[in-house]
């Protein structure tokens, strides 16, 4: 009875499925038995969710009506907006993006804001350029436009940006159709917490440029993970840089996360920030995403809208925020450095890791026989096409000491 043009539809989602079996194995041979590096989401050293402290005070403040009501306008509060472009940008971001056109939509998370933007400028039918190693509900997004993927292999021999690969696979796209879509998730990179240096990015930013006098580039740059990114200021600034002055053609989309970046993850709160030199680009952004609002979602959550603006807007706040944030990064840089640092020791191969939520191992053609032999040893990990992603966010440092060695020993059996 579906609709003709929407082909079989099923969604397999893998991680949860894992997940319910690490629930399980707990349950059978006791917790401290288990490894569950499956969960995406941050927990601290009891194994319990962390939930900031500053997000829940604001947010028990609200009144029942800011919680209750609908949202003021399908495209998000204003002062919600303002204060994405702040916590994105910094204070100064008038001046920074002087001479600039930015825009931004509220969405329900990360998840809306990709597929708003991937549902407004993917042709349908057209190929969407997504990377290798990546968070696969992309994939789904692009199915939605009956799209194809091509996907850039993220890593050269050198386990660098593969800048020929991506440059290659840009032009032969831009080439063919229209609208070239890219979707780059830096920092942070999920599933491999890659973070690209500003070299390639600058690298990038040539290849884009000159791919768009073929086509049109929309480039959605995922940053739902930003905020555990270890960079200062002055470096943020320095990365913010390379998407100024592109030309007309040429439409930058970060999307944000309030998932990640209060870590209020059913919340369902994020936004599209576009940034253009062309006012017209901007209002036809404007528009044809608050039609995609208007009809698929109206609009977000009040509630967490304000929480984060009041946080935000709020300088005492706002620090408070981000004291509790950098607890919590370095956290997840003691758990990545521990297995890392055992990595290098028993010689386990790992994706190159700088920030972020997660890790991967590369597992190629034996990732199926190592899936199976992990779960005899009681270890659930994300499976990928050919590697296992590990969430530092979510396994504390005891039951992280010793992973990596029992995990090349479960490579090696395999
Ligand atoms: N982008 C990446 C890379 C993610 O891993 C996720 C969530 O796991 C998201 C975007 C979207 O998250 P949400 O929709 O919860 O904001």
């Amino acid at each position: 009875m579906l609709a003709k043009d929407l082909g079989e539809r099923k969604l397999i989602d893998k991680v949860f499925s894992t997940a319910k079996k690490a629930r399980e194995a707990m349950v059978t041979f006791g917790e401290e038995n288990v490894v569950n590096a499956t969960i995406g989401s941050l927990y601290d050293e009891n194994g319990k969710l962390v939930v900031l402290n500053t997000a829940m005070e604001v947010f028990r403040e609200l009144p029942a009506e800011e919680l209750a009501g609908y949202a003021s306008s399908f495209t998000g509060a204003p002062e919600y907006n303002e204060s994405v472009k702040i916590s994105l940008f910094g204070r100064d971001y008038k001046n920074f993006f002087n001479g600039h056109h930015l825009e931004v939509i509220a969405t329900p998370g990360g998840t809306g804001a990709i597929s708003n933007s991937i549902k407004n400028y993917l042709n349908y039918g057209d190929t969407i350029l997504l990377p290798k190693w990546l968070w696969s509900p992309y994939i789904l997004m692009a199915k939605e436009k009956n799209g194809s993927c091509d996907f850039y292999t993220l890593f050269n021999r050198e386990n660098k940006f593969d800048l020929k690969d991506f440059e290659m696979r840009v032009e032969k796209l831009a080439n063919k159709q229209d609208n070239v879509v890219i979707i780059i998730n830096d920092p942070c990179q999920n599933p491999t917490g890659y973070r690209l240096s500003i070299e390639e990015w600058k690298e990038i930013r040539k290849i884009l440029i000159s791919a768009s006098k073929l086509a049109n580039i929309i480039l959605i740059l995922d940053v739902a993970y930003i905020d555990f990114d270890d960079r200062n200021n002055e470096e943020k600034k320095e990365y913010f840089e390379i998407f100024k002055n592109l030309p007309e053609n040429i439409l930058t989309i970060f999307t944000f996360s309030l998932s990640k970046s209060l870590t209020c993850y059913g919340m369902r709160v994020g936004a599209q920030v576009a940034l253009s030199t062309s006012k017209k680009v901007i209002e036809e952004f404007y528009d044809a995403n608050s039609f995609s609002c208007r009809s698929t979602w109206s609009n977000i959550s009040r509630g967490g809208m304000k929480m984060f603006s009041n946080i935000i807007l709020d300088e005492k706040k706002s620090a408070q925020l981000e004291k509790e944030r950098e607890f919590y990064r370095n956290l997840i840089k003691e758990r990545a450095d521990i297995f890392l640092t055992e990595a290098k020791e028993c010689n386990l191969e790992v994706l190159p890791y700088v920030s972020g939520f997660f890790l991967t191992i590369p597992t190629g053609e034996y990732t199926p026989k190592v899936e199976e032999l992990l779960e005899k040893n009681h270890i659930y990990t994300v499976v990928l096409d050919e590697g296992i992603r590990i969430a530092v966010c979510s396994v504390t440092k005891k039951k992280i000491s010793g992973l990596a060695k029992r995990i090349k020993s479960i490579i090696d059996e395999a």
